[in-house]
């Protein structure tokens, strides 16, 4: 809730081809952005869970640089229903010409972009300010195994009509795309933010390749962490094994924990394949 010596405000970068989704922008965003190399231009889309400030405080300050860099593209913002409003108040604020031409999207529950390469989907989280939690999605592909495609003498653009599924009638042959490709499951990527245990946290855990979760508090102060709505490192750790995600990553730790050993070990013990985020950490899915 308050950047530490070690650690900032929440801002996550999923980078994918062209696009470089930010989920949430704390204080000091873009500054962390500098430090890691990627200039805050690069931001194709800000996804927004709720508007508490160590989710938000960061974005005046990026729009006004992403805004200097002219970019021809306007940057589309999601977030809860609200959103709209924040924003134009958040523009009205201080004396600025300069920011980047944006669209907001308010977003409730289901698919909120979609895309040739990818969706997004929104889901509702419990929180003491209206939030949602994002899934990146990215479409299933064909890929082609090679030796069989060459084996028939398939070249060309018949190759990418059976990449998209569709069947080709080759040499007076019908080739079906299965006879030649198999199809490869999108990667999944989810951000759980401030929530508490609800339907929302089991969907977007739900075959994660990769979990962003928050685990504000160990389960010790449960009882402090149900008051202010939000989820304990073992109930992270519970909603990702109990819905198959491959890996977690846990975030959003209170500042009264100075070392993360303790996060981990809670982690652990309940989802061996977890994590414990630090600043400028990168992971590949
Ligand atoms: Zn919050
Ligand atoms: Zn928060």
């Amino acid at each position: 809730m308050q950047p530490t010596k070690s650690r900032n405000h929440s801002g996550i970068l999923l980078s994918y081809k062209t696009e470089n989704i930010l989920m949430d922008c704390g204080e000091g965003i873009q500054r962390q952005m500098r430090i890691a190399g990627i200039k805050p231009a690069k931001i194709t889309k800000l996804l927004i869970s709720h508007w508490h400030g160590d989710h938000v405080f960061g974005i005046p300050g990026l729009l006004s640089t992403m805004g200097a860099d002219k970019p021809d593209k306007k940057l589309q913002i999601y977030g809860p229903v609200g959103t709209k409003k924040y924003m134009e108040h958040l523009v009205q604020s201080f004396a600025c010409k300069d920011l980047i031409e944006f669209e907001v999207i308010e977003v409730k529950q289901g698919v909120v972009f979609e895309g040739e390469e990818f969706k997004l989907i929104a889901e509702p989280l419990k929180h003491s300010s209206l939030c949602v939690g994002f899934s990146f999605i990215e479409n299933d592909k064909r890929r082609i195994n090679v030796a069989k495609a060459e084996k028939l003498g398939l070249q060309g653009p018949i190759l990418g009509q059976l990449q998209d599924g569709e069947a080709v009638v080759f040499k007076g042959k019908k080739i079906m795309p299965d006879d030649v490709s198999v199809v490869v499951k999108g990667k999944k990527v989810s951000y759980i933010a401030d929530t508490v245990v609800c339907n929302g946290t089991s969907a977007l855990a739900r075959d994660a390749d990769l979990l962003i979760s928050e685990g504000t508090h160990l389960d010790d102060i449960k009882e402090k962490s149900e008051k202010y709505m939000h989820l304990t490192v073992k109930e992270a750790a519970l909603i990702a094994s109990e819905n198959n995600a491959k890996r977690l990553v846990i975030t959003h730790i209170s500042q009264r924990y100075k070392s993360a050993v303790e996060i981990r070990e809670e982690a652990k013990m309940y989802f061996p394949d977890a994590v414990v985020a630090e600043d400028f950490m990168r992971i590949k899915v």
